[in-house]
């Protein structure tokens, strides 16, 4: 089973439990910057491909949960308190709330500049990348120091999505 057949289960499985069977559907999206999405005209959850195959377990677990509090507490609950309290109740512990993309809080891959700009990247980086915000061309003194993301990195949450 690849990584991707288990998130469609796992959300399946989620559905099912908290939205009925045959109620919502799940499906796998190529967003960039944004984990998960909610439809509700289409009643569909969907999921980065590009991204879900690089969280972890945990991750999934936590993008699929907000997803499915969004279905549960309805369109109009945006990421207010009745959206907060459905989704812990269902075991979402993502306790920041990121409007913005999503991408960078979980690439594995951090970067920085000499000048402090930070970068991300899913890939293992495999050749020298100067910063772009430092200076548009190649400049070997902008060079960027790349390291994995720890634990440290990322302390408590999933950030949410945007939809
Ligand atoms: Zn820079
Ligand atoms: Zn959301």
């Amino acid at each position: 089973m690849t990584a991707l057949d288990a998130v469609r289960l796992r959300a399946e499985e989620l559905i099912a439990e908290h939205l009925g069977t045959g109620t919502w559907t799940f499906g796998f999206d190529h967003a960039k910057t944004r984990a998960g999405q909610c439809d509700f005209a289409r009643r569909r959850i969907t999921v980065s491909r590009h991204l879900a195959a690089r969280f972890s377990d945990d991750d999934v677990e936590q993008v699929l949960l907000h997803e499915v509090a969004h279905a549960l507490a309805g369109p109009r609950a945006g990421h207010g308190a009745g959206w907060k309290r459905t989704a812990s109740a269902l075991g979402y512990t993502g306790s920041r709330l990121h409007d913005g993309p999503i991408a960078s809080e979980l690439a594995p891959w951090i970067g920085v500049c000499p000048a402090g700009h930070e970068h991300f990247r899913y890939r293992t980086p495999t050749r020298q990348l100067a910063c772009a915000r430092c200076s548009r061309r190649f400049d070997s003194r902008n060079v960027i120091a790349w390291r994995r993301r720890t634990a440290a990195d990322a302390p408590t949450t999933v950030s949410a999505p945007t939809a």
